[in-house]
């Protein structure tokens, strides 16, 4: 019998928390207060807590997060930052908006993760920071990279958007580098009911730095010595987020579960699975295959009522937008391949135990349909 499985499903994903998440909202409600007040303060020490980071500060979106990183870490105008070649456009956006320059480098073609030897490659004397994305949800090689960069005196911050919870060698995304960011849009593995996002910080510098650049340079508590802008968290999302961060470790846990079945499904298949980095803790945010025969082997899922996703279709420097990121001295080979080749089954905690078998056999069927 064929089954509908869409790609995201949200209405579903928060169902069973209808009545805490109403009454939640109620409460901001009728307290009056909608813009950095108790529920804000709530989240942040208690994101803080479930990272083991020092401290939490909410923003308005990801994108936000690392510019405002960006910006605390004194980054702007002349400066450049290096990222990764299949990361999506908002890392980019964020340096750009910081005023500094994108610069890009290139990925290990097995696991996605950025390659530490080009990296190496690209940092120059106006090089400043590097974002390392813990792209589908898996850490990216954070030591390597902070080693690589702390050589040359450069900043690592994690762009942890698409890793909530996730670890590396016991230690959690955005507690490692100077900086960890994150994105509560709403198909997160941590997804609020609109934008918001938070940054990690290790420092009570970093901190204070970062309260004021979310409030225009916080005028209010005296002279601007930082010009900031207007980003902050919600108190309504903020007290969404309250209610889902209590369920956020059972729902990875879950999807870890649903990669280990379409791992199964798919280990003598002709798609496969990327790689996993050694020493990871994967919060599988996106289940993603390389597959040669991209469109067939989409079209067969989607005829057996599957949906897929593709993150993403093209490297960041063949936007017509980003054309000129390219630097002929760092070949970006591996991430055009990979973005060629990459799709993502449906993955969440909302699906259900006969979804996640079906999409595993229709998987594997059209892998042998496609080849
Ligand atoms: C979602 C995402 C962002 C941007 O977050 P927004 O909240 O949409 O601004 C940045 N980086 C990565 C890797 C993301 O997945």
């Amino acid at each position: 019998m064929q089954v509908e499985v869409p790609f995201v499903d949200l209405a579903r994903g928060t169902g069973d928390l209808r009545n805490e998440i109403d009454q939640a909202i109620g409460r901001v409600m009728d307290r009056g207060r909608f813009i950095l007040g108790e529920e804000v303060e709530g989240f942040e020490r208690e994101f803080a807590q479930a990272t083991g980071a020092r401290a939490a500060v909410g923003v308005a979106s990801g994108t936000d997060a690392l510019e405002l990183s960006l910006r605390a870490l004194g980054i702007g105008p002349g400066d450049k930052v290096v990222t990764q070649a299949n990361t999506c456009i908002p890392t980019v956006s964020a340096i750009e908006r910081a005023g500094a320059q994108p610069v890009l480098c290139d990925v290990d073609p097995e696991t996605a993760a950025m390659d530490p030897a080009s990296l190496s490659a690209t940092l120059g004397s106006r090089t400043r920071a590097v974002i390392l994305v813990h792209l589908y949800g898996q850490c990216g090689p954070i030591r390597d990279v902070c080693e690589v960069a702390g050589a040359a005196g450069v900043d690592v911050i994690e762009d942890c958007a698409q890793a909530h919870l996730a670890a590396v060698d016991g230690r959690l995304a955005g507690t490692i580098g100077a900086l960890g960011a994150f994105s509560f849009y709403p198909t997160k593995n941590l997804g609020a009911f609109g934008d918001s996002g938070a940054i990690l910080c290790g420092s009570e510098e970093m901190e204070q730095r970062l309260r004021a650049l979310r409030v225009y340079g916080a005028p209010g508590r005296g002279d601007v010595s930082n010009p900031g802008v207007n980003s902050r968290l919600d108190e309504i999302q903020a007290a969404v987020l309250r209610v889902k961060l209590r369920h956020l470790e059972r729902w990875n846990r879950r999807r870890a579960a649903i990669a280990a079945i379409y791992d199964a499904a798919l280990a003598d298949a002709s798609v496969r699975p990327l790689k996993r980095l050694p020493g990871t803790e994967h919060a599988f945010h996106l289940y993603v295959v390389r597959a040669s025969s991209r469109d067939a082997f989409r079209s067969a899922l989607r005829q057996a009522g599957v949906e897929t996703g593709v993150h993403y279709a093209q490297a960041v420097h063949n936007h017509p937008g980003y054309a000129n990121l390219v630097c002929q001295a760092i070949p970006l080979v591996n991430a055009e391949r990979l973005a060629a080749e990459v799709v993502s089954l449906p993955m969440g905690p909302h699906l259900s135990d006969a979804e996640v078998e079906y999409v595993a056999s229709a998987a594997a069927e059209a892998a042998t349909q496609s080849q």
